[in-house]
């Protein structure tokens, strides 16, 4: 809250596993945030413990849908959207490529429209996979990327990409104030067991017994950044005045082997699963790591939880959810 007025957000994808964290923390910092979601991949539960706060509002829609019905400029007027709504996990948006598609052109352009006639900040919640298959290492900002256009993952990197220029273009016409954060691999509580990511399935994996999938050898990296410090970072970057030059990284620039990230997991949750490889999916990207200097400087941003210490915590997480307990000390 700042001089006594009360901040209001919208948060398209609020129901998900980093617009729930998302919610919370714009709540925490005495805003009124409404939640626009179609539950595609997010669940109430991440909303629950919210159910009785009166500055909180959700609403089931699905923003690639006309949204006035739901949602008129007069209730955001001044406020910001921030919009997180796609599923962001490979199996979850390849399995209906046009909605996904559909969810990051038209939706975006539903949203974006609705900050135009609202006169409110917008910030879209891009991707490193616009990045594609980088043929550039690490990654900065204007790296245009190495994306197949027509392959299984198309739906997702196209889709931001598109989503990325219709707010840019937005923002040239003047006809709204866009920030675009391009988000790096993030994990912590609230992630599906089902999800299909690296973090959530070798966790689940681990701790039910399970065998570890790895796709392909294992030797291909990512560099996992914590929720907490990652919505932080979506914050500070709606909150920046000043007109950033362009897209702005968000991720934590330490790189891990998807087989290291393994065995950490299976010595932190003391499982014998058993490791085995499976074919890696086309066009999955060999290496990933941000160059996190423009966030540095324009927002005074660096993550601070590394994965010693958000790893154990995802996993008490995990555990908890399935009602485990755990051969390792508790926080
Ligand atoms: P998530 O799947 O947990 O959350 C996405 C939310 O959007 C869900 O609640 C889902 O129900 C909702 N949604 C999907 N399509 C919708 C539609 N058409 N209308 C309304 N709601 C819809 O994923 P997440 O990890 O929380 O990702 C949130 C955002 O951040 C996504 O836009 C994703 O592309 C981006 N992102 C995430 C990561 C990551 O590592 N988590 C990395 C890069 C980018
Ligand atoms: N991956 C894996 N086992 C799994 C799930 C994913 O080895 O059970 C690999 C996947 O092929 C990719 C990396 O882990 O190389 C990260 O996958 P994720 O889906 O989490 O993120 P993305 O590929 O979108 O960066």
């Amino acid at each position: 809250m700042k001089n006594g007025k009360v901040k209001r957000y919208v948060v398209p994808g609020g129901a998900g596993f980093l617009g729930s964290h998302l919610c919370d923390l714009l709540l925490s910092e005495g805003a009124e945030v409404l939640c626009i979601d179609n539950l595609l991949t997010g669940r109430l539960q991440n909303l629950r413990h919210l159910e009785r706060e009166p500055r909180f509002d959700f609403i089931k829609a699905d923003i690639s849908e006309p949204l006035t019905a739901h949602l008129t400029p007069s209730r955001l007027r001044g406020g910001a959207i921030f919009n997180l709504a796609c599923a962001a996990s490979p199996p979850h948006y390849q399995a209906d490529p046009e909605h996904t598609m559909l969810t990051n052109v038209l939706g975006t352009r539903n949203l974006l429209r609705l900050a135009e006639d609202a006169g409110a900040r917008f910030l879209l919640a891009s991707t490193s996979e616009i990045y594609g298959d980088p043929d550039v290492h690490p990654q900065q900002e204007d790296y245009w990327g190495n994306v197949n256009p027509t392959g299984p993952r198309a739906c997702y990197d196209e889709g931001k990409r598109a989503a990325e220029t219709l707010a840019f273009d937005f923002g040239r016409a003047g006809r709204a104030q866009v920030r675009v954060a391009r988000i790096f691999n993030t994990y912590g509580p609230r992630m599906r067991a089902d999800d299909g990511r690296v973090v959530s399935n070798v966790i689940s994996q681990a701790l039910a017994g399970d065998d570890i999938t790895i796709y392909g050898d294992g030797s291909q990296t990512r560099s996992f950044c914590y929720v907490d410090d990652l919505v932080d970072g979506l914050v500070r970057l709606m909150a920046l005045e000043k007109e950033p030059p362009g897209a702005v990284n968000l991720g934590n620039p330490s790189e891990i082997r998807v087989l290291d990230l393994v065995a950490r997991v299976l010595a932190l949750t003391g499982s014998s699963s058993r490791v085995t490889n499976q074919t890696l999916p086309q066009d999955d990207p060999r290496r990933r790591r941000p160059d996190i200097t423009r966030a540095q400087q324009l927002l005074n941003w660096s993550p601070r939880i590394a994965l010693e210490t958000g790893l154990p915590a995802t996993i008490r997480w995990f555990a908890a959810e399935k009602d485990l307990t755990l051969p390792m000390p508790a926080a």
